[in-house]
């Protein structure tokens, strides 16, 4: 079974994915994470995020490996990872690159300590569209920008990371307007998608919800 979970960021994506994930064993693919990686890397090595072909090459250097040591540097989930996968995301190339990868995980799903699952669970922009246009059930999670911005403004806070609401309200805007109008994938719910508004929702109607769907497949 393949679930894709796409929407902008802090809608709650990752936390419904992750109890999705245990509830039905399956394997999670955070895919922003080969953009963060991909961005993360430039950004440490001084390279110019906006160069395309250099963005292709780290992109066609990645390895899960390397995204998770690379995820373990502080920046990687702070707003410069954020902007630097947005920018670097937004390259056609970059995207073709970095498809395989993730395709290639619905073909052989992994848990994290490597014992095969049944089937994956996806978070990302353009899952449900582009990476696995085929799965068996796809959820777009939205909420308004504020209610993001002060979500992650909290997990920012609860991680010791210096920086304000208006800050983080004002990098959430800029990366859903780059998210939303690239030319290639943009964010978008798939035809198919079932759409959640997570603003008056907590994570756990969100999961009963979800689950209900699943159950009914
Ligand atoms: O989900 P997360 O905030 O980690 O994603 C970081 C960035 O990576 C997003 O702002 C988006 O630009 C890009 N991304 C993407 N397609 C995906 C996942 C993430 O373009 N499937």
């Amino acid at each position: 079974m393949i679930i894709t979970i796409d929407g902008p960021a802090a809608a709650g994506k990752g936390t419904l994915a992750g109890k999705l994930a245990e509830k039905y064993k399956l394997a999670y693919f955070d895919t922003g994470m080969v953009y963060r990686a991909v961005g993360l890397e430039m950004v440490l090595d001084n390279k110019n995020i906006n160069d395309e072909s250099l963005a292709e090459e780290y992109a066609s250097k990645l390895t899960f490996p390397k995204m998770m040591k690379l995820s373990k540097n502080p920046d990687f989930r702070s707003n410069v990872g954020g902007q630097a996968a947005s920018v670097v995301s937004a390259h056609p190339k970059v995207r073709a690159t970095l498809l395989k990868m993730q395709q290639d995980f619905a073909k052989n799903p992994v848990f994290a300590d490597g014992n095969s699952a049944r089937g994956a669970i996806y978070d990302g922009r353009d899952t449900g569209t582009v990476v696995c246009p085929n799965a068996d059930i796809k959820f777009f999670i939205t909420a308004s920008p504020e209610v993001r911005a002060m979500r992650r403004f909290r997990e920012f806070e609860a991680k010791g990371m210096q920086t304000t609401f208006e800050a983080v309200l004002e990098d959430m805007r800029i990366r859903d307007e780059r998210d939303s109008k690239r030319a290639t994938a943009p964010m978008k719910p798939a035809d198919d998608a079932i759409i959640f508004d997570t603003s008056d929702l907590n994570i756990d109607e969100v999961f009963q919800k979800a689950c209900k769907i699943i159950d009914s497949k």
